[in-house]
């Protein structure tokens, strides 16, 4: 069991909630999770499925903070399981939201979400269902335009790093603090055996530039980080960037 120091969370904590390290709690909502780092104030990282606002400020007020506390939302990209509560969270925060600008066309509506990679067998079976089902979102306007290298000012500043592939306008986020925390959204995948760029049927199904996405990988191992966290799988707790860099090996061979 890791113990963790300093102020602890009132009471035990619900439900497909956990606590990554000291500060960062992972919400697990079905097979996507979002995360909440809670220090002075509360920064929200991808915001889950729609209708999951309330769990996302349950986690919140378990971690002894208001609504009112949520001043960052981080999205890593515009797909829907991960922008889901996004209008919902703003509604009842004075939150901002950070996007980069190929992605925020998506969210605020000016563009179609490209759909599906119809290059892969999947995508060309099962897209137009996934099209069908696939939730539409409210567009939303006020984005904070956020580029490769910025400074995000959440939770002490969190560096963007652009991961372009899964879709072109991805970012991950590095919070510098704890030995490096990585927030890879679905630029890497931890569902099966390791963590893994989004290829393969489903990962690769909804990932617009697959050779980008292997690339981006590449990119992200090279940074220095001991815990990584996935909009897809569990969280790696320690020594993560060795995990990604023997993945790299095995992508070159
Ligand atoms: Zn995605
Ligand atoms: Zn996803």
């Amino acid at each position: 069991m890791v113990v963790f120091g300093g102020r602890s969370p009132k009471g035990r904590l619900s439900m497909g909630i956990e606590r990554v390290t000291h500060d960062v709690y992972r919400i697990g909502m079905g097979y996507v999770s979002a995360y909440l780092i809670v220090q002075h104030e509360v920064s929200v990282i991808d915001t889950g499925l729609p209708k999951h606002r309330e769990i996302i400020l349950k986690t919140a007020s378990q971690a002894g903070r208001k609504p009112d506390e949520v001043k960052h939302i981080l999205l890593t990209h515009h797909h829907a399981d991960h922008t889901g509560s996004l209008a919902e969270l703003m509604g009842a925060t004075s939150a901002k939201g950070y996007i980069h600008p190929l992605d925020a066309a998506i969210v605020r509506g000016e563009k179609p979400a490209p759909g599906p990679n119809r290059e892969i067998l999947a995508g060309r079976i099962l897209g137009p269902l996934m099209v069908r089902i696939t939730p539409k979102l409210q567009p939303i306007e006020a984005l904070q335009e956020t580029n490769d290298g910025d400074e995000v000012p959440a939770a002490g500043g969190m560096k963007a790093i652009h991961t372009p592939g899964h879709t072109a306008g991805h970012l991950s986020f590095l919070w510098p603090q704890n030995g490096g925390i990585l927030f890879a959204g679905d630029a890497v995948s931890n569902v099966f055996r390791g963590p893994r760029p989004p290829v393969g049927a489903l990962g690769g199904m909804f990932t617009e530039d697959m050779a980008q996405a292997k690339e981006s990988f590449r990119k992200l191992a090279e940074l220095e980080f001991e815990v990584a966290c996935f909009g897809h799988g569990g969280p790696i707790k320690g020594k993560a960037h060795a995990a990604f860099r023997r993945e790299v090996e095995k992508l070159a061979k």
